[in-house]
């Protein structure tokens, strides 16, 4: 059956993903954007579609609208950008969480919030499961982002123990793909751009951190699977094959032939040291895992920036 489905952050990089699936399933999309890094581009090809509508509207102000399922992804998810305005990033998260779980409460609606691997911060239990509660510094750059999430969180929870609001909640790791903006700043998007440019691959530190990269269309298949599955979450939702930044990098500068040298800047702070996810709840509850690794979803996302 069509349903309406709101998609908060719809113009970005999952969210429009996500809307495409949305429209090819039949559904009705209302895509809420305020396109802080979200781009028009991304959804330009649903403008036009009967059954799709874009909002320029910020999650951080109340909204009322009749829908069956909210996915709650509004939220900047590249460190340079939610470490530009850190408050309004707490705000998006928490004022958001409250403004989109009100109107499900109203509604009646599903909501899903895209949660992160950074409710772990620096993890020091590897890999990553649900149970784990983290280790993150509340005071730090990253905190904006970081307890902006766990503080959604505990909204989404307390909303569906205290008013019986039905939700998900899904926790992200790196996930990446076409459609990342190639100013972004993260980590996937600026090793292929600097590589096709044949301009120095910056890594941060000594390159030996490291990360489990996820590509979109494996990620929005986990997400759907969630909304539509009985389990409320958290799940972890990612792809548990951990790389090294630096490994990364040379795999990049393999698959584009680029003569790009690997240069070295200094490591941000509160910097994750590891992060790999733990997916045996989803594998269990969701008959889901990754099908796309590495080197295939970069080729795929090499093929976009070359095309840009
Ligand atoms: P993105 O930056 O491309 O998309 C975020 C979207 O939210 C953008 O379109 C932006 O304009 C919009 N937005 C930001 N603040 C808003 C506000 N106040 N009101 C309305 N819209 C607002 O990032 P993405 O990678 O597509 O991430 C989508 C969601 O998934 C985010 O909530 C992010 O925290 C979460 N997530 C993503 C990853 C990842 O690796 N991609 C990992 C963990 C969590
Ligand atoms: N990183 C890097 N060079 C870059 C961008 C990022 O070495 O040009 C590193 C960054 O320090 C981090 C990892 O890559 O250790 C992933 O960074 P990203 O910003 O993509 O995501 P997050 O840190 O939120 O996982």
């Amino acid at each position: 059956m069509s349903k309406r489905i709101l998609v908060t952050g719809g113009s970005g990089f999952l969210g429009s993903h996500l809307c495409d699936r949305m429209i090819e399933a039949g559904h009705q999309v209302l895509c809420l954007d305020n396109f802080f890094t979200g781009r028009r581009e991304n959804v330009e090809h649903l403008i036009g579609h009967k059954r799709f509508e874009l909002l320029r509207h910020d999650v951080t102000d109340p909204i009322k609208l009749e829908v069956d399922q909210i996915y709650n992804l509004a939220c900047p998810a590249s460190p340079i950008h939610y470490q530009y305005n850190p408050i309004k990033t707490m705000k998006t998260s928490v004022m958001g969480a409250i403004n989109m779980l009100g109107l499900a409460k109203r509604t009646n609606a599903s909501i899903l919030q895209a949660s992160t691997s950074e409710v772990y911060g620096d993890p020091e239990v590897h890999p990553q499961q649900e149970l784990y509660w983290g280790h993150v510094n509340p005071i730090g750059i990253r905190s904006c982002y970081d307890e902006g999430k766990r503080a959604a969180e505990t909204l989404f929870f307390d909303y569906h123990r205290q008013n019986g609001v039905n939700i998900r909640v899904m926790r992200i790791f790196n996930t990446y793909g076409p459609r990342m903006d190639p100013a972004d700043g993260r980590v996937v998007s600026n090793f292929i751009v600097q590589a096709l440019k044949g301009d120095d691959i910056t890594l941060y530190g000594d390159g030996l951190q490291t990360r489990s990269f996820c590509y979109c269309d494996d990620l929005i298949e986990g997400m759907i699977r969630l909304m539509e599955g009985g389990e409320i979450g958290p799940i972890n939702i990612g792809n548990p094959n951990e790389f090294t930044v630096k490994a990364l990098a040379e795999t990049v500068i393999e698959l584009t032939g680029s003569s790009s040298k690997l240069i070295h800047l200094p490591l941000p702070s509160d910097d994750p040291k590891q992060r790999q996810p733990d997916i045996s709840l989803a594998k269990k509850h969701l008959d889901w895992e990754p099908t796309v690794q590495l080197r295939e979803g970069l080729a795929k996302t090499i093929e976009y920036f070359s095309s840009l």
